[in-house]
């Protein structure tokens, strides 16, 4: 199946010059949405998981379908202000301002192998402040993965945790 042919560019979104990837219609489609989910989760079906972390809010559709489909728990890391309990934070740098990810403190007590999913890998700083999130809550990152990894903005050299990260398409 063609999952790229289910990825929408919409231009200029959220601010000029970005070509954002809309994953809504592969969403949309419950086969491609299925195939999307096992390919994302095939490289860590006997990495021992322990808990899936989604970042917030693409992160959570993905990554809550990919707990269920590795027979895991699920860990929002949510934008700031948002979570109930007592919670850790990370701040990290946009190309324009800043932004903040954080994580109940207790997430990871005891289920401590985490698989870090999100839609779009593009410069990787989130994927780089949610391994730090992570550490920080004590849990161990034994994988990344993420439906779309955009190439061309060299995210992935941001990756530098001992574990494979895994990105189901490439654009280049
Ligand atoms: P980055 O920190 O630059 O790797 O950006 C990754 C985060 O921003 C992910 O949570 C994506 O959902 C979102 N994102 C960044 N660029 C795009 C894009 N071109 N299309 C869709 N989402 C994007």
């Amino acid at each position: 199946m063609d999952l790229y042919a289910r990825l929408r560019d919409v231009a200029d979104f959220p601010s000029p010059g970005i070509a954002f990837k809309d994953v809504t219609p592969l969403l949309a489609d419950p086969a491609a949405f299925a195939e999307s989910i096992a390919r994302l989760v095939a490289p860590f079906r006997d990495a021992g998981v322990d808990v899936v972390a989604g970042i917030e809010a693409r992160g959570f559709v993905f990554g809550s379908a990919a707990a269920l489909a590795l027979g895991c728990g699920f860990v929002p890391l949510r934008k700031p202000g948002k979570l109930p309990a007592a919670a850790l934070g990370v701040d990290y740098a946009l190309e324009y301002g800043s932004d903040r990810i954080e994580v109940h403190a207790d997430a990871f007590a005891g289920r401590g192998r985490v698989l870090l999913v999100d839609d779009v890998l593009a410069t990787g700083g989130t994927l780089a402040a949610a391994v730090r999130l992570v550490a920080q809550a004590g849990g161990k990152v034994v994988g990344g993965a993420v439906l779309v990894e955009l190439d061309a903005l060299g995210g992935r050299a941001r990756w530098v945790v001992p574990a494979p990260l895994h990105a189901v398409l490439h654009i280049a």
